[in-house]
């Protein structure tokens, strides 16, 4: 709430927010009406729908305007923003609403058909539906709206009692005449939670970890700590591909993009990612954050032109493990470095970044200011320097505990320490790596494989354009590894992709197969899903 006000103080006329539709069609608002919008909203939440300050409203939104007035809408009522995965399924979106006790939905309305399965099973008294196309001048909204909901036939029928967004915000204007909105979230502490963030499900079913107020506004500082070099306030124009539902993309483009004052330029998905060539033909994007699947696809779309990318100043990663053979790839085509971090939900966001001085292909960087780090073995004790470990972080950005979950809080958080589940190695200047996630290291005759790394060696070969590796049972070794890859047309053989790691990798390490498929599973986010991977292995 905070940040969207100072930025309405700072940078009130700068172009805030533009929802970008694959088709060209965009629309701006500046971080003056960004302001004006989301105190409308506070008010309807807080005045209209009798909302009191601490209760939970879900939100449920592809990357556009409405989700952002609504998440800030939300923050200044003094409630709590739990952002959900627009591609939940039914059930999925039933146990969010429900384990985080949510009062109003605000979804949008593609995918309002889960309304009327769902909402009734849930405290949810309230829904609100926002549209990719809110905030486009009236004749265009029309036209915009008529496409999407007669030709193509997407928008469903909603039967369950709901109000559109355009209807709440005029509502809430009249309702928060001559009252301080301000005050609202005034009556909440910097302590108390602003954000039920759920994690990726990667491992298991999806936790909601409690991050606080400052938590989150303090991530963002310390992420922009790391780049302030790199930035310019006021002058920055962000691309934001990455769901804003996930933590990397909500406190480290969008909290923080208003602390810049950066024009972020929304893309409500990067699936396919032709979608994202409108915005780079009609904007100079200075900054661009991605994931390694969504770096993968851009390069290997015909339009992709160096030029397009020549303003690019910073270029982000996180949130998943870059694969070196295609950063290397966007460094070569791009002139622009990857500049990869490590965080996690829990942390509200960042943990380590590379500074971009000192950007090291293959480490996630160092610990932003205010983060510590160690690196135990199973019983807890610090392992030596360059030795592989858990990973134990500390900062005043850390959660409270999962929602619902005692048991899982107490693994996670011991004395303070965050217990990441990631295996890590520092080194002498005090760089991190990640190996892989615990649950995830390949178990070969005694020897711990990870499959990252294999994943690595096997991104650098030409003509693949994907890759996830599995441990698999085996009578003689306990596991061993299979990679399934994606390649281009007439790609390389097994043979030439066994011979690539035989390269560089021990025999124990090396694939016992490889599987050539049309997709390997991964997350919205660009998480490599094993566990489904797994699954898929053993049917
Ligand atoms: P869940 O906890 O529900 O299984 P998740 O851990 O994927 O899901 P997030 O909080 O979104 O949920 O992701 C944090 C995790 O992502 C980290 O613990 C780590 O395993 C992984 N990760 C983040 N950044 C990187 C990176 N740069 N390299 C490798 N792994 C990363
Ligand atoms: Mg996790």
């Amino acid at each position: 709430a905070q940040m969207c006000r100072e930025a309405s103080r700072t940078y009130g006329d700068r172009p805030a927010l533009t929802t970008m539709l694959p088709t060209g069609a965009q629309t701006t608002i500046t971080y003056a009406e960004l302001d004006a919008l989301s105190d409308q909203f506070a008010g309807y939440l807080r005045e209209d729908i009798g909302l009191a300050a601490g209760e939970t409203v879900a939100l449920m939104s592809p990357n556009c305007i409405g989700f952002c007035v609504a998440s800030m809408g939300i923050a200044k009522a003094g409630c709590i923003n739990t952002n959900v995965n627009p591609l939940y399924t039914a059930q999925e979106l039933e146990h969010q609403l429900t384990d985080g006790n949510a009062k109003a939905l605000v979804i949008v309305d593609l995918f309002g058909d889960k309304v009327d399965q769902v909402v009734g099973h849930t405290n949810v008294k309230h829904v609100v539906t926002l549209s990719l196309v809110d905030f486009f001048p009236m004749l265009k909204k029309a036209f915009l709206g008529f496409v999407l909901k007669r030709v193509r036939k997407v928008v469903p029928d909603i039967s369950t009692p709901h109000v559109r967004m355009s209807d709440a915000l005029a509502r809430g204007r009249k309702s928060i005449a001559g009252k301080d909105v301000a005050a609202y979230a005034k009556q909440v502490k910097p302590s108390d939670t602003a954000l039920l963030q759920y994690t990726s499900g990667t491992t298991g079913r999806s936790k909601g970890a409690e991050l606080s107020h400052s938590g989150v506004l303090l991530n963002a500082h310390q992420g922009y700590l790391m780049v302030e070099d790199e930035v310019k306030d006021g002058a920055e124009t962000a691309l934001i591909a990455l769901p804003l539902y996930h933590i990397t993309a909500y406190v480290l483009i969008f909290i923080l993009g208003m602390k810049l004052g950066s024009h972020a330029v929304l893309a409500p998905s990067p699936r396919p990612p032709s979608n994202l060539k409108a915005a780079f033909e009609k904007y100079t994007i200075t900054w661009f954050t991605g994931v390694n699947t969504l770096f993968a696809a851009l390069l290997a779309e015909p339009w992709f032109d160096r030029r397009m990318f020549e303003n690019l100043r910073f270029c982000g990663s996180g949130g998943a493990a870059q694969q070196t053979g295609v950063a290397l790839k966007w460094q070569e085509r791009t002139g622009i470095g990857i500049n990869q971090g490590y965080g996690m939900t829990e942390i509200s966001g960042v943990l380590t970044l590379n500074p971009p001085s000192d950007n090291r292909f293959g480490k996630v960087g160092i610990p932003v200011p205010g983060a510590e780090i160690r690196i135990v073995d199973d019983d807890g004790y610090e392992v030596p320097l360059g030795a592989p470990g858990e990973v134990i972080a500390r900062s005043p950005t850390l959660m409270k505990g999962y929602v619902n979950r005692p048991d899982a809080t107490e693994e996670a958080l011991r004395d303070g320490w965050l217990y990441t589940g990631d295996i890590g190695v520092m080194d002498a200047d005090g760089f991190l790596e990640i190996v892989d996630r615990k649950k995830d290291m390949i178990l070969v005759s005694g020897f711990n494989v990870s499959p990252g790394e294999i994943e690595d060696v096997i991104s650098t070969v030409p003509g693949v354009i994907q890759v996830g590796v599995i441990g698999i049972p085996d009578d003689k070794t306990g596991e061993t590894p299979v990679a399934f890859v994606v390649c281009v047309d007439e790609g390389p053989t097994e043979d030439a992709i066994l011979g690539a790691c035989r390269e560089v990798l021990t025999n124990y390490k090396i694939p016992r197969q490889v599987r050539f498929v049309d997709a390997v599973p991964v997350t919205l986010t660009g998480k490599v899903l094993r566990r489904q991977l797994r699954e898929d292995y053993l049917n």
